[in-house]
């Protein structure tokens, strides 16, 4: 009588002679011969599906067994590899417990919202960026069991359940008891991942789908929350649990099988020939900034520089590894202050709507692990870390609001990231340092209600100067009335709107051709901006040329040598990488592999105009550094020295008589300027309250 699994065994011999013939092909011979020198360090078989599918025929029916079953192919593999003894490993280790069977190289991506019951036990390969990891425990695989007789049971085990034997497994042995032996059951380490679908599918609103991931062995402690991979890896289905009742709903998980494009540093966004060559006409238009520009935030009137700067963060400077290790970064941080009620959160939200890794966050909603990346306990008792918007935002872009409301211990982290494209997590037993290379597009009120042009920047947004002097460009948005603008804001709010009900009303036919109606539609749809931008960042790595650069270098020396003695630093050497990470943005949108003057005109024309609005001290009229944080403006310095003087004069002299005699002063600057508020008098105060002055009664001062 032939039983079916008599049956099975004929198959099985079949497929052990085939992967004979591949696993003894010159590739996998020198894996084979590799893993038997390298052991315990390589202790991984690689199963190249590639490389299989090359193997003649054999090749070709096994490589489909791989993607059908490859659960099954292990085995095989395991078998074939014993039976024949192509490797013997070091004090006769049994191979099955101390060598993994990988696969890599799944040529076909399955999106992970896709995942269904007909891929469960099946290997899939998924782009997915990494949002929790767990510490690495050991995990029990082979479990070797014992009854009161001194049987030995052995249970393989699932990945993440206990599976216990129902009786001894001796013949004609009754004990149901069995004790685990650990000393003969066989563990291997274990780190739990939650993954997070990425793409563009996901711009259209949808909410992310998440699975998790059971890393073994090597593949522990190699990835962190935020990084963006392809994992090759077997589904597997477990039942649902709920209110410790087996559920009827099944979940899908992953058993990792390989990392794939760890360090991808871009989107990689599918183009067809049709998308290249629009991107390319484009480029070539010599309008490819204009109409980026214009493609942003369209409903939103004016703020043409704004959305300039944001069209050239969107696309990005270019990343340099120096020789001793340290990195020069290739985003470009833009700031946008002033008034609430401004369009600020508005422009910053399309702005992260638009690019392919944009986030969006509220500092007064995402404080602190939200941020950086938090630590916690699982289920099982395990430290994980989730990753923070920060992380999530890696070579993406971070729109952030409010960041006046940030603490002190987020500003701390913003500034490290803008700096360094790092987030340090420091929480009990965890230490971990994640990517977050992104361009940060802040917003920011002021304290008091009202933007003061003549009051002290970093004061009114409750910044540290230092943190201030990270963004490349800061943009002032004041709500200052003016008839004719308004008009101009009306009539295209009014277009806005217009255009929207004819397309809602399916009368697109009178959506007029005039200038104002094109202009509250986009030049460049979503669609293909972000398709833009993937190629050239991709393409595109543009090198400064000699002119470029002899021009930027005269910008910077010109523009100090504006400082004359007394006068404040115009300009600091940050000014100087500034303008350089602009150019190479402006030059990467027209698809040059070259900075060429016009891009460095073009880039110092926007920086000139930005600086020169946000950095001129309103007092003096020139250019100063200090305004902008690169350490304390010179008028500022001014007032303090007064405030000091008058002290220093009349010790225990009162607030209000204070605020008198420096009334009387009416040059404080060096100029016949007048101005002097009572708000950058009472920030001197401060400030000199912290080392120089002391209250001797409530409200009256004294040198220490
Ligand atoms: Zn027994």
């Amino acid at each position: 009588m032939i039983s079916l699994e008599e049956d099975d065994l004929f198959p099985d011999d079949d497929k052990c002679s085939l992967w004979l013939k591949v696993l003894k092909s010159k590739y996998f011979k020198e894996q084979l011969s590799q893993i038997v020198y390298e052991f315990p360090f390589k202790r991984s078989l690689y199963i190249d599906y590639r490389q299989v599918s090359k193997v003649g025929k054999a090749g070709i029916t096994l490589a489909d067994e791989i993607l059908e079953n490859p659960g099954k192919v292990i085995e095989d593999i395991y078998d074939t590899i014993e039976h024949n003894h192509l490797i013997i490993l070091p004090e006769n280790k049994k191979f099955k417990n101390s060598i993994n069977i990988r696969f890599c190289n799944i040529l076909k991506k399955t999106k992970m919202r896709d995942l269904r019951d007909l891929h469960v036990n099946r290997i899939v390969s998924i782009d997915a960026i990494i949002i929790r990891s767990t510490e690495v425990r050991p995990t029990i695989r082979e479990a070797v069991f014992r009854c009161k007789a001194g049987h030995f049971t052995t249970e393989a085990q699932a990945i993440n359940k206990f599976i216990e034997p129902d009786c001894c497994a001796a013949e004609g042995c009754t004990f149901k008891k069995l004790d685990l032996m650990p000393k003969r059951s066989h563990f291997v380490n274990m780190q739990k991942l939650k993954i997070q679908e990425t793409g563009e599918g996901l711009k259209s609103g949808q909410q992310p789908q998440t699975l998790d991931v059971y890393a073994t062995d090597d593949l522990t402690d190699r990835l962190n929350p935020g990084d963006r991979v392809t994992l090759i890896g077997i589904v597997r289905s477990q039942q649902r649990i709920a209110h410790g009742e087996k559920s009827v709903v099944f979940d899908l998980f992953m058993e990792l099988s390989a990392i794939e494009r760890e360090e991808e540093d871009f989107e990689d966004i599918p183009i067809d020939s049709a998308a290249e060559k629009k991107i390319k006409e484009i480029a070539r238009s010599g309008r490819a900034l204009e109409m980026i520009t214009s493609s942003i935030a369209p409903s939103i009137y004016g703020h043409t520089e704004i959305k300039k700067a944001i069209a050239l963060q969107l696309f990005g400077g270019v990343l340099k590894e120096n020789e001793d290790g340290t990195i020069c970064r290739a985003a470009i941080h833009v700031f946008l202050i002033g008034d609430p009620g401004t369009a600020k959160s508005a422009i910053i939200r399309a702005a992260a709507k638009l690019a392919a890794r944009g986030n969006f966050a509220t500092m007064t909603t995402s404080s602190g692990p939200g941020l950086t990346g938090a630590v916690s306990r699982d289920e099982d008792n395990r430290w994980v870390v989730d990753a923070g918007i920060l992380s999530l935002s890696d070579m993406g872009l971070l729109a952030l609001d409010e960041i006046d409301k940030a603490e002190d211990s987020d500003r701390q982290a913003l500034y490290e990231a803008m700096q360094e494209g790092t987030v340090t997590i420091h929480k009990a037993s965890i230490h971990r340092m994640l990517k977050a290379r992104c361009a940060l597009l802040g917003a920011a009120n002021p304290k008091h209600e009202r933007f003061d042009p003549f009051a002290d920047i970093a004061d009114q947004f409750n910044m540290k100067p230092a943190f201030l002097s990270r963004w490349d460009l800061i943009f002032i948005v004041q709500d200052n009335p003016n008839k004719e603008e308004d008009m101009k804001i009306a009539i295209h709010i009014s277009k806005t709107h217009h255009v929207g009900q004819c397309k809602a009303a399916k009368r697109e036919e009178e959506i007029e051709e005039s200038e104002e109606e094109k202009s509250v539609t986009c030049e460049i749809l979503p669609v293909l901006l972000r398709q833009y931008i993937s190629y050239a960042q991709k393409n595109i790595s543009p090198v400064l040329t000699e002119q470029a650069t002899k021009y930027l270098n005269e910008y910077y020396t010109k523009t100090r040598a504006e400082a004359t003695e007394g006068k404040p630093v115009p300009l600091t050497a940050r000014a100087h990488e500034t303008a350089i990470r602009l150019s190479e943005a402006i030059a990467r949108i027209r698809l040059s592999q070259n900075i060429e003057l016009i891009d460095a005109k073009e880039a110092i024309q926007i920086f000139d105009a930005c600086i020169r609005k946000v950095a001129t001290d309103p007092k003096s009229g020139s250019l100063d550094a200090g305004r902008i944080g690169s350490g304390t403006s010179v008028t500022k310095l001014n007032i303090i020295k007064a405030v000091k003087h008058e002290i220093e004069i009349e010790p225990g002299i009162s607030h209000r008589t204070l605020l008198e005699k420096l009334a009387e002063h009416t040059s404080l600057n060096g100029t016949s300027d007048p101005i002097i508020d009572i708000s950058s008098i009472n920030s001197a105060i401060d400030e000199l309250l912290k080392k120089e002055i002391y209250q001797n009664r409530v409200g009256h001062y004294k040198v220490v």
